[in-house]
């Protein structure tokens, strides 16, 4: 069984190379993190195969290929803080935690977090600070500590027009934030380099679908934004 496993390991490597992603880093931190272990019981056989699946309740872990463009286009480096938005069940996360220093990750939905929580404390990444909060409004300032501001951002989930401005805001000068863009129909991957203050550099990368960015904090189970 374990020899099988590596064998799905390896193909979906060569799977992603094929596809474009060159970012050695990026492709041994995919191999590395357990892909089944962020699914249901039922998705596991297909945990290492390049598509989106149900995790439950609605929601979906993305396509590697998407996760790995996404990583890439961060062009992290080991000294980097990274601030992610929409957590879900915290692969992405789990594959930044191997490519940073440390990430902080917000997600609305209470449940989700837990859960996502549980599975960093068992693979024992411990460069993640996860909370559940509302993260169009930024990284808060907890017990007195800004983290802002940050080397990289990163959102999972889309914005109908432009990032929200909190975000803009607590992008280092330099910085990278990698986010969709538009509504349900079309959405596109874009690319904002924070050239000053108040100026971007901006470049749609790719064609996705994401569930939408929403307000607040919640612990509703009916209320999943996920259809997608
Ligand atoms: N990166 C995730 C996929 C996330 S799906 C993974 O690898 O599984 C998008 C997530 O964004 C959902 O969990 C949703 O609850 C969350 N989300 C939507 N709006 C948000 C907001 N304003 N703040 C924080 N999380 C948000």
């Amino acid at each position: 069984m374990k020899t099988q496993n590596t064998n799905k390991r390896i193909r979906l490597i060569m799977d992603l190379r094929r596809k474009g992603i060159t970012d050695t880093n990026v492709l041994s931190a995919i191999e590395r993190v357990p892909r089944d272990f962020f699914v249901p019981p039922q998705a596991k056989d297909q945990a290492w195969e390049d598509i989106a699946l149900p995790i439950g309740l609605g929601q979906t872990i993305s396509q590697p290929l998407v996760v790995a463009f996404m990583s890439q286009a961060l062009e992290l480096s080991d000294r980097d803080k990274v601030l992610e938005i929409g957590t879900g069940c915290g692969y992405q996360t789990a594959i930044l935690s191997k490519l940073c220093r440390r990430v902080y990750t917000i997600e609305r939905h209470k449940d989700l977090l837990k859960d996502a929580e549980k599975r960093f404390e068992e693979l024992k990444l411990r460069n993640i600070t996860a909370i559940a909060a509302d993260g169009m409004k930024g990284w808060p300032t907890i017990n007195g500590i800004d983290q802002a501001p940050f080397d990289k951002i990163i959102v999972t989930a889309a914005a109908r027009k432009e990032p929200p401005q909190a975000l803009k805001d607590q992008l280092k000068v330099g910085g990278i934030m990698i986010i969709p863009l538009g509504g349900p129909g079309e959405q596109n991957l874009m690319r904002y380099k924070k050239e000053s203050e108040d100026t971007f550099a901006v470049k749609p990368l790719m064609q996705v679908r994401f569930v939408p960015l929403l307000p607040d904090v919640t612990d509703d189970k009916n209320d999943m934004a996920y259809s997608a």
